[in-house]
């Protein structure tokens, strides 16, 4: 197997050998790079040396629990980060998703599964986007450099956050189903997990909303799902 300097750097923040052994195996034979750190103290230095395009990231490490690794490195990075976790309740899940989570895969995981996913994280970076900027009140979102302002300051998104966002402006106008939503931004497998839209557009607000509670530019269609107002 060839790993070229143009395979996509992939950090693993896990403490179990043989899933960090498993994880390294198949995002190597899928063309990524692997760096690896058996704890969240070496994950946060490597995720700074490293400049990863992703991070998988275990939620149980020996020395540090997983949501503050994610939290650490969310404070200084846009990376996607896809949380590998046995935890699995709802509230697992939207707590990561809430410290800024692109994902979350429940161990034991699928292996083509995963790799789809990385993937995907990696791509919402990268998606080329429709030309020109769109003024929404007192939000800029310039879709050819990616910057999104508010009031005329940078407003930091993460990958997925920028996605969602993106599909709004590119869609401004129109109402948009959750199914439609998460098909576009998580992929079709996330049709029913309309908590992603939840969490993912209460952070939008947060970010770019005078008054987050009371939303002027995505507005909510209840039992539909979304709008973005321009
Ligand atoms: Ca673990």
């Amino acid at each position: 197997m060839s790993v070229s300097s143009a395979s996509p750097p992939v950090l693993i923040i896990e403490d179990e050998p043989q899933i960090r052994r498993l994880l390294q195996l198949t995002l190597e034979s899928n063309g990524f790079r692997v760096h690896q750190a058996s704890s969240g103290g070496d994950g946060l230095a490597r995720s700074a040396t490293d400049r990863p395009e992703a991070v998988v990231l275990d939620l149980g490490l020996p020395d540090m629990d997983g949501i503050e690794v994610l939290k650490q490195i969310r404070s200084r990075s846009t990376v996607p980060v896809l949380i590998l976790s046995v935890r699995n309740s709802e509230q697992d899940v939207i707590s990561c998703l809430n410290a800024g989570a692109d994902d979350y895969l429940m161990k034991p995981f699928r292996q083509g599964e995963l790799v789809a996913r990385v993937k995907a994280a990696i791509r919402h970076r990268q998606q080329p986007e429709t030309r020109g900027a769109i003024i929404a009140g007192p939000v800029t979102v310039d879709l050819d450099a990616r910057v999104v302002k508010r009031r005329g300051e940078i407003v930091r998104l993460t990958g997925t956050e920028y996605a969602l966002l993106a599909l709004f402006v590119r869609n401004a106008g129109r109402v948009l189903t959750h199914r439609y939503i998460l098909e576009q931004v998580w992929g079709p497998a996330y049709a029913e997990e309309s908590q992603y839209t939840r969490v993912y557009v209460g952070q939008l607000r947060k970010k770019l909303e005078d008054d987050p509670a009371n939303p002027q530019l995505i507005v909510t269609e209840s039992g539909i799902g979304y709008r973005f107002a321009v």
